[in-house]
């Protein structure tokens, strides 16, 4: 069977195609297709997969599957993504080219954490933590999708102490408010008067052994162990796997961190926290396992 599968991150969108195996992945700026209207974005990339089979001689007729990952929130039964233009965009129409599906990204790393990471459990909350924060979610081995695709959109939990305004809504206080990668020169400026313009240089000042940064990173483990230790409560996961790019450029930190706050408030058993295997492949990767198994989710349009 033969699945184009589409992950739009908030930077880079990936066009792999997968039959049996990876027959070519392929790496664009979302910036280069993600310009102008939302009609023009999805002409910008319905020409991507078309480039993307036609440069291996596949016949566009071949294509049994679309399948496109994105941020949520999405909406899984109209197909609809939000999360790069005002306007809401609907991948239905990529439907002339074959019957298309619209996942979650998060729920995709969740998958391809369960089925092909090293954790070994049927239990996993999968969270990234990166330009915004998302989660995905597989229990008892069954992949948690929810009515319209957002179960584990955790972004918006509310932390208990902070006041930061969150710039993806009008609440204050919400978890990717503060400890995004996006939003980290907003936690130093609440925390400590601290002026930085990325991620990268707080925790290059923490490693230096600046105070005022090292006070703002464990303001950050507190949100992050709170809205973990809330999630497990819920969810009661076996592993919790961590991944994305505040993650992955500073892994000990995080664990370390996290672990030294995590538990206040807990009344199920602590998770294993563990780190992401499988590198910017994995939304990909969960991606051709939700389109291509057998019990996954019917097409919508086709
Ligand atoms: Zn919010």
């Amino acid at each position: 069977m033969l699945a184009v599968c589409v992950d739009v991150g908030k930077t880079t969108t990936r066009v792999g195609v997968y039959d049996e195996d990876w027959i070519v992945i392929e790496r664009s700026p979302t910036s280069d297709i993600a310009t102008g209207t939302k009609t023009e974005f999805l002409t910008g990339l319905e020409k991507q997969i078309r480039t993307s089979v036609s440069s291996q001689g596949i016949d566009k007729e071949s294509i049994d599957r679309i399948a496109v990952a994105a941020p949520g929130p999405i909406d899984s039964v109209s197909e609809t993504a939000y999360f790069l233009h005002d306007e809401p965009i609907g991948i239905e129409t990529l439907s002339s080219l074959a019957p298309t599906y619209l996942v979650n990204d998060a729920t995709c790393g969740a998958v391809a954490e369960h089925r092909l990471g090293n954790h070994d459990t049927d239990d996993i909350l999968y969270v990234t933590i990166s330009t915004s924060i998302g989660a995905g979610v597989v229990l008892g081995g069954e992949i948690v999708q929810g009515w319209r695709g957002n179960a584990g959109e955790v972004g918006h939990l509310k932390l208990t102490d902070c006041e930061i305004p969150c710039p993806w809504c009008d609440g204050i206080g919400h978890w990717m408010a503060a400890c995004s990668g996006s939003q980290l020169p907003a936690l130093a400026k609440s925390v400590a008067d601290k002026d930085i313009s990325e991620a990268s240089e707080l925790f290059a000042a923490a490693t230096s052994g600046e105070t005022d940064a090292l006070a703002v990173l464990d303001r950050m483990h507190a949100h992050n162990a709170e809205a973990l230790t809330q999630l497990t409560n819920i969810l009661n996961p076996e592993v919790v796997v961590l991944d994305g790019g505040v993650v992955l450029n500073n892994e000990q930190e995080m664990l370390e961190g996290i672990d030294q706050h995590f538990g206040t408030g807990c009344f199920n058993s602590y998770p294993h926290i563990e780190i992401a295997n499988l590198g910017d492949r994995s939304v990909l990767e969960g991606l051709r396992i939700i389109c291509t198994q057998s019990t996954g989710m019917a097409p919508i349009h086709s």
